[in-house]
């Protein structure tokens, strides 16, 4: 392939574009109707081979997101307190001349980076930022993965070696689906990549199938369920263990399959002895009699799949929770085939291998203040704050954020706020100036999503189908790419000047990943001359360059002319509803890479923390006590789209749910406000008195808080909500992997007067 075809046949007249949604992690299709510049329709994609015309209401507001105007179109540098745009040259010079002057003074460990999420909504995020963290020459790197999803790779990690080895329910085909702590009919998926989740559960339901959904509100996924159980927040590993612990009393696990694939399977049932359903009943709410059927039903089905998310992971227990649902299925039958839980094959995947791995381990370096171990190459996001805050050797002082908003996502904000606004530097790639970039000495603004390109590299990896979809570029971006952003600012961290280009990074990171590939023996293009494969790919923009070749030398790909009907980037845009690669496979023990070359099904790190969990079934429960648990909305996504006048009419969302029990017992009325108070902070917000939520427990959405001076967010200002993590604890931790606790936070409610 010589280049990606140019689907941009005309910039006039109307244009029809296909691409997929970059905004969350159902990667729907859409339909792209353009005039010129402007955008004049978006609706599904009908021919999408994994959405089939399927939507959300985000998906709609691509254009108003690239038409914003609040959007940033030019670089900006803080001045006397204020922000004014500046060229690029300019602000990349001053980002070199204050980085040098900060490794001068406090040496490279005074920096460090904070990735948000949608770095792995888009190419140049997945390709570019790592030669960014190699700049900073510090190990002091954190993410959002800490506040949403570190429990499942760490339980991964330990099960099957690596953490990005995360199994997916087979959801259109199996039988029967426990759901704990997730709501996709509001979220679309996480962890699990299924357009149009609401309808896949629907059909479940039509061919048979049984939904039971554990959430401790009557989400609109719970109205959807067979059966819905209100449990209390942050038990959901103590529940999953007694039903293990019931499927061993009443002898319905079983190591079929397992004996030579798997270790643990012995020393489960003893490891679980703690949890009979009469010992958890009271901790969860759920009645015993309940979870024994939660068991008998799991053991009884055709097929069977536990999928926990957010409410269940960022608890305490999240890193047991996570664990425990993968465990359940090893252990009735429900693994590595279809209807359980399965393994995706991405096409960029590398070629899988059998025989033992590397394995995963936690804590290779520590965080300075309070010695929390390194998950996965990055540090708990719950520690930034203190880590800016307290002096000595190592202290924070330069914070490079891309396209994350800690501000609003990370824990104990009130705290973290006055953090970063102690920074003696600060740089943010964001297109927005919002609560946290506010804080920033430079902000880079990227094109908008419909000014770059885009395929899918992480949630291919989480899908519930294999399938491949490539988004050419419906508008030329009208100022620099993200790709040269990203190079330029690894170059000015590294001291270079204006005059060595970008392309220096974007060919060094080409070469080591050709480098790579022939150097392997398992790959397709093993032994052959990189200059061949680079001359293939040499006139393709970077990211399409480096997405070709791991196209190419992927499981399905055409290895550079070895199988001529194989995939490359060529095919996908020939393809422009994506490309269907059939359903999920069995891929053990191919996809295990543990040291033993064997599942773990009871790692020891996983044996050790069950001690702490067993403690917790005697801690006392008030009557009276409440806990803060969060909620989502398919308006919203974190803080992401508040600044989008369509997804925020109507009725303010940012309330306070309460049941009509608790608010009578405080003397609450529905739509006045209320004082909710945490040992981290309070917040003053609306009351909603619902029946839709479990007594003692009330909920907050999180990714509120527009109302700080510097932002520049109107239409969000103009319906700011609180910040829910002015409640959450920056203490609060699942010890195993370092994530956040969000849910189960211990907190009071009181009227306030007027
Ligand atoms: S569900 Fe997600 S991917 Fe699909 S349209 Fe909505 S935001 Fe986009």
């Amino acid at each position: 392939m010589s280049s990606a075809p140019d689907t941009r046949a005309s910039t006039t007249g109307e244009r029809t574009f296909y691409r997929t949604c970059p905004l969350c992690e159902a990667t729907c299709g859409v339909e792209i109707k353009v005039e010129g510049d402007q955008v004049k329709q978006i609706r599904g994609d009908d021919d999408d081979v994994m959405s089939g015309g399927f939507i959300c209401p985000k998906g709609t507001t691509l254009g108003a997101l690239h038409e914003d105007p609040d959007r940033l179109r030019a670089p900006l540098i803080k001045r006397d307190g204020k922000h004014v745009e500046v060229s690029w040259d300019e602000a990349f010079a001053f980002i070199a001349k204050r980085t040098a002057e900060i490794r001068e003074k406090f040496g490279d460990e005074s920096f460090a980076a904070y990735l948000g999420n949608p770095n792995v909504h888009n190419m140049a995020g997945a390709f570019f930022v790592r030669p960014v963290l190699q700049a900073l020459r510090s190990r002091t790197i954190f993410s959002a993965s800490t506040v949403d999803q570190m429990p499942r790779h760490v339980s991964c990690g330990l099960m099957y070696g690596n953490p990005d080895t995360i199994p997916v329910p087979d959801i259109d085909r199996t039988q029967y689906m426990l759901m704990l702590g997730a709501n996709p009919v509001e979220s679309n998926g996480s962890l699990c990549t299924a357009p149009d989740f609401p309808g896949r559960l629907k059909k479940l339901r039509q061919r048979g199938g049984t939904l039971v959904v554990v959430d401790p509100r009557t989400t609109r996924t719970a109205k959807l369920a067979d059966r819905h159980l209100a449990i209390r927040p942050g038990t959901d590993a103590h529940l999953l263990l007694s039903i293990t612990h019931v499927l061993f009393e009443e002898d319905l696990a079983s190591s079929d399959g397992l004996d030579d694939v798997a270790n643990g399977y012995a020393e489960l049932q003893a490891a679980v002895s703690a949890f009979a359903p009469a010992a958890v009943a009271t901790v969860t709410g759920i009645e015993a009699d309940a979870i024994r059927t939660l068991a008998r039903e799991i053991a009884a089905a055709d097929s069977a799949s536990v999928y926990g998310r957010m409410g269940a992971h960022t608890t305490e227990f999240g890193t047991l929770a996570s664990w425990a649902a993968d465990m359940i299925c090893a252990i009735t039958g429900n693994f590595d085939r279809p209807g359980g839980l399965m393994f995706p094959y991405a096409a960029p995947a590398r070629p899988r291998r059998e025989g033992p791995g590397r394995g995963f381990s936690v804590g290779r370096w520590n965080s300075r203040v309070r010695l929390a171990p390194e998950v996965r190459g990055e540090l708990p996001v719950a520690t930034m704050a203190e880590e800016i805050e307290t002096e000595g050797q190592g202290q924070i002082r330069a914070l490079v954020t891309i396209a994350g908003n800690p501000a609003l996502s990370a824990p104990n904000a009130d705290r973290l706020e006055k953090a970063l606004s102690s920074l003696a530097f600060m740089v943010s790639v964001d297109p927005y100036l919002n609560e946290t970039t506010r804080h920033a000495d430079v902000v880079l603004p990227p094109p908008s999503v419909l000014e770059r390109s885009h395929f899918d590299l992480s949630f291919t990896s989480l899908a519930v189908r294999n399938f491949a979809n490539y988004s050419p570029i419906v508008f030329e971006p009208t100022s620099i790419s993200e790709p040269d952003i990203l190079a330029r600012l690894a170059l000015a961290l590294n001291g270079a000047g204006n005059d060595v280009k970008p392309s220096v990074v974007h060919d060094m990171l080409l070469r080591g990943l050709i480098e790579r590939e022939v150097a392997s023996e398992r790959s397709v293009i093993s032994g052959r001359d990189p200059n061949e494969i680079s001359a293939a790919v040499a006139d393709l923009p970077p990211s399409e360059a480096m997405l070709d070749v791991m196209l190419r030398t992927g499981p399905y790909g055409d290895g550079f002319g070895k199988n001529a009907d194989g995939l490359s980037l060529e095919k996908l845009v020939a393809n422009p509803h994506g490309i269907d690669l059939g359903a999920l496979e069995p891929g053990v023990p191919q996809v295990i890479s543990t040291a033993s070359g064997l599942i773990e099904l009871l790692p020891t790190a996983i044996a050790d923390d069950i001690a702490r969990l067993r403690a917790d079934l005697s801690k006392e429960i008030s009557p009276s006590s409440m806990q803060l648990i969060g909620r989502r909305t398919v308006r919203s996504n974190n803080s992401w789209m508040h600044n989008v006048g369509s997804l925020m009419k109507g009725r303010d969302r940012c309330t306070l749910q309460i049941h009509p029990d608790d608010a009578t017992r405080l003397g609450l009325e529905n739509g006045s406000r209320a004082k909710v108070t945490s040992r981290a902070g309070s917040v003053e917000v609306p009351l909603e008195i619902t029946t839709e939520i479990r007594a003692g427990v009330v909920s907050l959405p999180h990714g509120y808080g527009h109302d700080q001076p510097g932002s520049a967010l109107a239409v969000a200002a103009a319906k700011p909500g609180v910040n829910s993590n002015r409640l959450t604890e920056d203490g609060r931790l699942d010890p195993l992997s370092g994530n956040a606790t969000l849910n189960g936070i211990p907190v009071t409610v009181e009227a306030l007067a007027g």
